[in-house]
């Protein structure tokens, strides 16, 4: 099929295995074709998040009977997980792409920075939302925040299915129980998220954090703050994110955590530093001090985990404590989880279109930090430093 000479936006379908999510819903294609934008839609890309194809066409979507039609017609693709996100089943998609194609979605570039010198090669051009920048006018393009918040949200609803005991202080003819006691350790979006759903189950919670700001936060939510008093300096990244901390400093906390972790019925993990693997906090021996029937759920399990017994959606079970590790959970709540990831994309795209087509403006902050290869070059400096640092790795293992 041929169309008009406006700038093509592509939905594939998601392909990694579980992804149930789509990276636009029916109700944000007015949102782009107002700009100038042909939105074309492969065919079932939102049954999944329960957005069939016919919702799509009434609110202006084109839709393509399947991929290569997709992958021939668009020029910007929005996509839940590009390659580097979908490492395996992502790489059917190499032998349609052309340095005419705009990737836009999550990429894994810190994670996997390899990745990204293919897609130079290949000359497409690689927007990252990882690298999104936290600043206050990009809040609302921050694919990462949207996930976070579902995230948070479910893995307290998992812990509560899970817990053998009720969440909220009930006072009944049959006698008290006690509120739950819910720990949350790691503060950002998806902790914060956390605290505020085992509230609203009624849990008594507290929360800790390395960095110092998220203290009112939490207060606000109305939870408690664990003091674990930490002469770390600074442990904040400019941009809201931790640090990597010292393995001296990591001993340290877990001591201190000891016995507020013996203490809880119920712990959610959600400490991340980004582009490293997570820090343990929690060792197997602290978990053998906590209650039988409690539960940890560990969303860092993607990058390696919080607990030290932690395995990607696996059920580990030790001293009657049950440790879950599961990863993209976002799948699990795909109507809203798109709704949010979509109208982030849609912002993005607002933001870098002009007069109905793509502006590269590199003097632009968001431009620049989420633009990771154009031109068939890797163009992110930190990105082509990771790589370096990669091939330097290697250079030196085969040296050994
Ligand atoms: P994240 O997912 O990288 O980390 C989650 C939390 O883990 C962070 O709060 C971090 O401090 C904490 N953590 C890391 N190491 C720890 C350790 N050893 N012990 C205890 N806690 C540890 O971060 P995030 O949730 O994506 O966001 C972090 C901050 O950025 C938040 O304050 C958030 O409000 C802010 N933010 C700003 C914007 C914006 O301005 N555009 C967008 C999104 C988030």
């Amino acid at each position: 099929m041929t169309y008009p000479k406006q700038t093509v936006v592509g939905v594939p379908k998601e392909t990694y295995p579980g992804e149930t999510l789509v990276a636009l819903i029916p109700s944000h294609v007015p949102l782009l074709t107002k700009i100038g934008l042909l939105v074309l839609v492969e065919s079932g890309a939102g049954e999944a998040a329960g957005f069939e194809d016919e919702a799509f066409r009434a609110k202006g979507a084109q839709v393509a009977r399947d991929r290569a039609e997709l992958f021939e017609s668009a020029e910007i693709l929005l996509q839940i997980r590009t390659l580097g996100a979908n490492p395996d089943t992502g790489r059917d998609d190499l032998s349609w792409l052309r340095p005419e194609h705009v990737l836009i979605g999550l990429a894994d570039p810190l994670g996997r920075p390899e990745v990204t010198r293919e897609l130079a090669h290949l000359g497409v051009t690689l927007f990252a939302m990882e690298l999104m920048p936290r600043i206050a006018r990009a809040q609302s393009m921050d694919v990462l925040s949207s996930l976070a918040t579902i995230v948070g949200y479910k893995a307290v609803l998992l812990a509560a299915a899970t817990l053998p005991k009720l969440f909220p202080m009930l006072t009944t003819a049959a006698g008290t129980i006690p509120p739950a006691r819910v720990l949350v350790l790691g503060a950002g979006v998806a902790g914060l998220q956390a605290i505020a759903t085992a509230r609203r189950l009624g849990a008594a919670v507290s929360a800790y954090d390395v960095r110092l700001a998220v203290k009112e936060q939490i207060q606000s939510l109305g939870a408690k703050v664990v003091e674990a008093p930490l002469e770390v300096g600074e442990v904040e990244e400019t941009g809201g994110y931790a640090k990597k901390l010292s393995e001296d400093i990591y001993r340290r906390q877990r001591e201190l955590l000891t016995p507020v972790v013996a203490a809880s019925d119920v712990i959610v993990t959600a400490a991340l530093v980004p582009g490293r693997p997570s820090p343990i906090l929690i060792t197997a021996d602290m978990v053998a001090r906590m209650a039988r029937g409690s539960v940890i759920v560990d969303v860092a399990a993607e990058r390696g985990g919080n607990c030290e017994l932690t395995r990607s959606n696996e059920v580990i079970v030790h001293h009657g404590v049950t440790v879950l590790g599961p990863t993209n959970l976002s799948s699990t709540v795909p109507t809203h989880a798109s709704q949010m990831y979509g109208r982030n994309l849609a912002n993005v795209l607002l933001h870098l279109c002009k007069d109905g087509s793509l502006l590269v403006d590199m003097e632009d902050e968001i431009t620049r930090e989420t633009l990771v290869t154009r031109g068939g070059e890797v163009v992110h400096p930190r990105i082509g430093a990771l790589l370096r640092a990669t091939h330097h790795d290697v250079a030196e293992e085969r040296n050994e």
